[in-house]
């Protein structure tokens, strides 16, 4: 099990870097990672705060952040011999920094400058142009500095994103409980409770959110790190991973990278409790609230694609039991249940 050891969250915490490289007994050579975007919020702070607590700063300038660049990314590593890794960025970035410092045996710091979904503080990466569409177990933060003033900058859509992953958690946990009932797979009563109560809290707190103050920020973050802190528990993507992010990432292979993760996971997670006969309603109307899609056109596919996207989810991932797996829709079954929900006309 890897935890964080450090989790600061809140307004101007970029300015704690030099007391958590105190604490954390951080010494000789750093390594930054941003893109140009992010190093002008917040890689420039944070490099700036490493050299005056003494270390010595190496940065790096992502582009993209394909196969391809995690692998150069990892021949730097292994020329520049930092101690420590600093992935400051979004999703994408933190995902390079902690695949790339996990095989190179260094811990990294996830300095997050967006909050689109639950990969911030997760042991788990995705990498786009590897062979598997869904997560891998990398490595999990050695530190979480989140800063909520620079958060707040990201377009609004992150935010929303978010939401959706963690909201999506009420038919990962299901999922879960389903492959421990019926194939008796391991399953973590800690590891749910802790994803299941990141979802409530969004949703009870989703007013606050939609009002886009600090603290609602600072609830979708919290809700987001202890999905993190969930996954690590689990040792996997269980607890935050079911049916609704299978559907996701059937979304992504058919119509590549349309919407943001957390909104197609979102809208995952009402075509699923649907089949388990819960409270898609409830879901629906959370998403909804935040302005979060909740339709095929809102997502920015074709009615067709969603329900190709369902119909191939249990497919891409057969050893991840989901309700998909037990109930083996066809496609007449797909479309009903797009169609029952109102995900399309
Ligand atoms: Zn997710």
């Amino acid at each position: 099990m890897q935890l964080p050891r450090e989790v600061i969250v809140g307004k101007g915490t970029l300015n704690r870097v030099p007391e958590v490289v105190k604490r954390l007994g951080l010494k000789g050579k750093a390594l930054v990672m941003s893109d140009s975007k992010c190093y002008d919020v917040a890689g420039k702070t944070v490099s700036g705060f490493l050299e005056e607590s003494g270390l010595a700063v190496d940065f790096l300038l992502v582009k993209t952040m394909t196969i391809k660049d995690v692998l150069a990314l990892e021949n730097q590593i292994k020329e520049l011999k930092p101690q420590v890794l600093f992935g400051v960025g979004g999703g994408t970035i933190i995902d390079a920094a902690k695949v790339s410092s996990g095989s190179q045996n260094i811990p990294f710091i996830s300095v997050p400058t967006t909050v689109s979904h639950d990969g911030i503080a997760s042991p788990l990466a995705s990498i786009k142009g590897s062979d598997k569409p869904y997560s891998i177990l990398a490595q999990a933060p050695l530190a979480i500095i989140a800063d909520t003033e620079v958060i707040a900058q990201a377009p609004w859509r992150f935010m929303v994103s978010g939401c959706g992953d963690v909201i999506s958690k009420f038919t990962a946990v299901k999922d879960w409980k389903l492959a421990h009932i019926e194939n008796g797979e391991y399953y973590g009563g800690y590891a749910a409770s802790l994803a299941l109560m990141s979802a409530k809290l969004v949703t009870e707190n989703a007013e606050l959110i939609v009002y886009r103050q600090d603290e609602g920020l600072r609830v979708l973050l919290e809700a987001l790190i202890s999905c993190g802190v969930a996954m690590s528990i689990a040792g996997s993507s269980r607890p935050c991973s079911g049916s609704e992010h299978l559907f996701s990432h059937a979304l992504d292979m058919i119509k590549s990278n349309h919407a943001m993760h957390g909104e197609q996971c979102g809208v995952g997670s009402i075509l699923t409790a649907y089949l388990y006969r819960a409270n898609w309603q409830g879901i629906k109307k959370t998403l909804k609230q935040l302005g979060a899609p909740t339709t095929a056109a809102e997502l920015g596919v074709k009615d067709s694609d969603v329900i190709k996207a369902l119909e191939l989810a249990a497919k891409i991932r057969p050893e991840r039991y989901t309700i998909l797996h037990k109930l083996n829709l066809n496609a007449e079954a797909c479309e009903k249940t797009a169609r029952a929900t109102g995900i399309i006309n």
